[in-house]
Formats: C-alpha cells, structure tokens, sequence
C-alpha cells in the first residue's frame, strides 16, 4: 500500500520535476545569451556617510547592482537569476562582467568629478565565485586593467560563506592581502553570530534590511542594531544600515550610531549616468 502510494506520488511529481529542470535549462541557456548579448547591466546605489551629511557624502561610496533586460520578460531581478548562475557556472563570467564595468565606471567618475568622486566602490560576491581557485587572480588582473585601487574596492559577502569554512577563509584572507577591502552583506539574517564577528577578515558590517526596517516601531530590532554596531565598533569596524527607506528609520540608525545608509530614502540603484546626475545634484563634483 505505501509502496504504491509511493509510486504514485513519484509519478505525480515526475512531469512537475521535468518541467522544472527544463525551465531552468532554458533560463541558462538565455542567460549565456545575455552575456554575450550584453542584455546584463550594472547599476549603483549610493552609500551614505552619516558623519557629514550636511555634504552628503564626502567619503562615501557606492553598490554595484547586477541587472538583466531579458527581450520578452523585461527587467530580471538577481534574485531570480543568480541562484541559476551559480548552478550552471555561469556566476564566473557574470561576477567578472559585473566587477570590470563597475570598475570602469568608477574610474570614468574618477576621471569627471576628481576628489568629489565616490570613494569606494562594494561588488557582491558569491559562495560559487569564491569556491572557484582562479577568481582572485582574474579579480586582480581585472583591477589592474582598468586601473582600479585594490582599496577602493569592498567585497561584500554573507556570513554562510564565510562562517565556519577554512577555504573560504583563507580565499578572504588572500584577497585582503592583495588589498582588496570586505564587507559582510545581510548581517543578522545567517547563522553566525555576534560572537563570531572577530573570526571574520571584514572591515565593514552592513546590517540587514529587515533589521532596519523596523528599528523605528520594534524595540527588539533597536536592540539588535545597538548591539551589533557596539559591537563591530570595539571591533574597529565600520557599519552599514541596509535598505533604509523612511526619514525615522534614517534617525533611528544615527542614533545607534550607525556610520553609514543605504536605502530608497537617499536613492534607489541607478544606471551609470543617472548616478552621475544624482552626485552632481547633491553636490558633488561642484569644483568642476
Ligand atoms: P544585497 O547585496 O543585499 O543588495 C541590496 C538589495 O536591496 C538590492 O536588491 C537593492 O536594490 C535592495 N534595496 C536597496 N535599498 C532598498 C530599500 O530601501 N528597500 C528595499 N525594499 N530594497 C532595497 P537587488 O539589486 O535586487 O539585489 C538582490 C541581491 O542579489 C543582492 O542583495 C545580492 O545579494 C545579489 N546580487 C545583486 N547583484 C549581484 C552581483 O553582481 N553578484 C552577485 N553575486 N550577487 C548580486
Ligand atoms: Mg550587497
Ligand atoms: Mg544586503
Ligand atoms: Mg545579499
């Protein structure tokens, strides 16, 4: 009896699994093509500096976004396409697309705006692209080419992968020591912990949006953020509030000292010119 039910259950999913490996064998096979179609973009969202928010953002940077124009269905979310790329390989090419146009990009608004420029530049990285022993050196040689100060740059990753994986350590590590900065992306929504925080080989935490979301209404969330930022401070590091979308939860996080934001309060990711619009209207580049 249960084996037939057992076999009955397999056949009700089989067609559903098929369909299933046959969509995303086909979202590869368009996401091959968008890499050599150029349909993948890049866009920006500004970081702010809290400390001197008066100028906006001397001393702040920028997150480079991977965005998708697919021809039929319009703009795809990373979300929806990273977990693909990670699994087909095609994270490699794709991580070292992103990273070279955003390199580019952050040397022409070098080249535009001079001292007024962004000053860092935060690309996400992924357990996939980190298992891949060829990445850092092809990171290099990409920095080298377009000219990009190791330092300028900050890679942002999760705490899964770094947590708790010797490999993947000693990849960060070997990245820091070529003078490449880290951030840890989504803090607070892993396994790690608070107390694991000094294992990690980051300068910067960027606290998780769903954290910063209720920082204004939760006491419980206050505390967290409070804690954190205590924390990483003792540690010399630098923190990020994510994903910051009204003026309350802006003061909020200030008050908790948090160093800098990121969020639809101050701007939404922006393609390339358009973000050049945004620093020039805050400010920015007012010497030229
Ligand atoms: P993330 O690195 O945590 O990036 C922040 C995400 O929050 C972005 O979503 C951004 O558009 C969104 N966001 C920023 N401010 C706000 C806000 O105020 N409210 C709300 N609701 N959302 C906000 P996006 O661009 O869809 O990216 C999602 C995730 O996909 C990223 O999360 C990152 O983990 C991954 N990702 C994006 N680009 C790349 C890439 O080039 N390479 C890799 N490996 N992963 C990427
Ligand atoms: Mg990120
Ligand atoms: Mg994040
Ligand atoms: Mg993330």
């Amino acid at each position: 009896e249960a084996k037939r039910a057992g076999g009955a259950r397999f056949c009700l999913f089989e067609p559903e699994m098929r369909e299933r490996a046959v969509r995303r064998g086909g979202i590869e096979a368009e996401l091959r093509r968008a890499l050599q179609e150029e349909q993948l973009f890049v866009v920006y969202q500004p970081v702010v500096g809290f400390a001197s928010r008066s100028d906006i953002d001397h001393g702040a940077g920028v997150e480079a976004l991977v965005r998708w124009r697919h021809p039929q269905r319009g703009l795809v979310s990373p979300v929806d396409f990273i977990g693909v790329a990670e699994e087909s390989g095609l994270i490699g090419a794709i991580g070292d697309f992103v990273l070279r146009t955003a390199c580019r990009d952050f040397m022409q608004w070098q080249r535009l705006l001079g001292p007024a420029a962004p000053r860092s530049l935060a690309v996400n990285l992924s357990r996939a692209q980190l298992s891949d022993p060829d990445m850092g050196l092809r990171f290099m040689e990409i920095l080298r080419s377009t000219e990009m100060p190791p330092s300028a740059l900050q890679l942002e990753v999760t705490e899964s992968l770094a947590a708790q994986d010797e490999t993947m350590l000693e990849r960060l590590r070997e990245l820091r020591a070529n003078g490449i900065r880290l951030a840890l992306d989504d803090f607070g929504t892993g396994y790690s912990s608070l107390s694991c925080l000094h294992l990690l080989p980051v300068e910067t935490v960027k606290i998780d949006r769903s954290f910063v979301s209720q920082v204004d209404t939760s006491s419980h969330h206050r505390v967290l953020i409070d804690a954190t930022v205590r924390v990483a401070h003792s540690l010399n590091m630098i923190t990020v509030a994510e994903g910051i979308e009204t003026e309350a939860q802006a003061e909020a996080v200030q008050e908790l000292a948090c160093d800098k934001g990121q969020g639809y309060l101050f701007s939404r990711p922006l393609p390339a010119e358009e973000l050049l619009a945004w620093l020039l209207a805050r400010g920015y580049g007012k010497s030229i």
